[in-house]
């Protein structure tokens, strides 16, 4: 039996880093784990159990008990918390405005690291493989891992894409709209992970002036070429 291809990626909001992770698993038919998912399926729990977010050793306390069914199929990547299926009421703007206080307790961070420890393990012994996306998985979740990528695109591709996705437009009042989701988030996010600095051994995939097609694709030539390194030693 071959070793489980583990696949680290890690980005700003705005890189591409989910849709690229997804496709790049479904290509290779491994697993998905989405850690971002995570902490906003805590925040979504949170709110719905009247937790106060600020109260950080409550926040904890949810997040040790919180019944969490996480799907790891990229092609649906569907997130029950507590019976409710919460796919799409983890992506609304009040979810995303509120996401940064949860993930900036660091015993919050402890407990759904370890989580994501496990679960890289398991949807990689299932499936042979996983690829993992968030802010800490090349650098503190899964360090190890065979293929660590840090997906990066400039201030202003990153504001025109989540502009695009929310408001389906990116004109002036649109990308003014979406600052607060992505550059707010991001530095709020960026006093606990570091995900604008590549650490050693991580592969830089710049996304700016890459459609989606070329950052899958750009991030496919990264996994060949360490796989195809393996085979070679
Ligand atoms: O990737 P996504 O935008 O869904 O992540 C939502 C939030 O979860 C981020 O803004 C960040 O606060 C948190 N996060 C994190 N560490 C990760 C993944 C996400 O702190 N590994």
């Amino acid at each position: 039996m071959t070793a489980a291809l583990t696949i680290a990626i890690d980005g700003p909001s705005g890189s591409g880093k989910s849709s690229v992770a997804r496709a790049a698993a479904q290509r290779l038919g491994i697993g998905y784990l989405d850690t971002g998912a995570m902490y906003r399926a805590l925040t979504w729990w949170c709110v719905d159990q009247g937790v106060d977010l600020e109260d950080r050793a409550e926040v904890a306390a949810a997040a040790r008990t919180m019944p969490l069914e996480l799907g790891t199929d990229p092609a649906h990547p569907v997130v029950v918390v507590g019976g409710t299926d919460v796919t799409a009421a983890i992506r609304t703007s009040e979810v995303s405005t509120a996401v940064s206080t949860v993930a900036t307790n660091q015993e919050v961070r402890g407990i759904l690291q370890q989580l994501q420890r496990e679960e890289v393990t398991r949807i990689a012994a299932e499936t042979g493989g996983v690829v993992a996306e968030g802010r800490d998985i090349t650098t503190v979740v899964a360090p190890d891992a065979r293929v660590r990528i840090l997906l990066t695109a400039s201030e202003e591709a990153r504001l025109r894409r989540r502009s695009t996705e929310l408001h389906g437009t990116a004109d002036a009042a649109a990308v003014e709209a979406t600052r607060d989701q992505v550059l707010r988030r991001d530095r709020d996010d960026s006093t606990v992970s570091d995900f604008t600095d590549a650490a050693e051994g991580v592969v830089v995939v710049d996304t700016s002036d890459l459609s989606l097609e070329g950052s899958i694709e750009a991030v496919l030539d990264v996994v060949a070429g360490a796989t195809a390194d393996d085979a070679a030693h």
